[in-house]
């Protein structure tokens, strides 16, 4: 089983970039039995969806001016 430092890594990693089908594997397993990355995988999730969302409204603000 992979450390939590090594899962929190992936876990990063995964919201820039589409991970592996192992990695992802890993990240499933090791979320399962630890509640502490799975907070952590819900946490970055969240932040990662609500920064695109204001990147998203402050383009079309933007959009808008032009
Ligand atoms: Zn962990």
């Amino acid at each position: 089983m992979r450390s939590c430092r090594d899962i929190t890594a992936l876990v990063s990693q995964g919201l820039d970039k589409s991970l592996s089908i192992r990695e992802r594997l890993a990240i499933s397993v090791h979320v399962m039995m630890c509640s502490r990355c799975r907070n952590f995988q819900k946490q970055s999730q969240f932040i990662h969806q609500a920064a695109h969302r204001y990147t998203e409204q402050l383009q079309k603000r933007l959009d808008k001016k032009s």
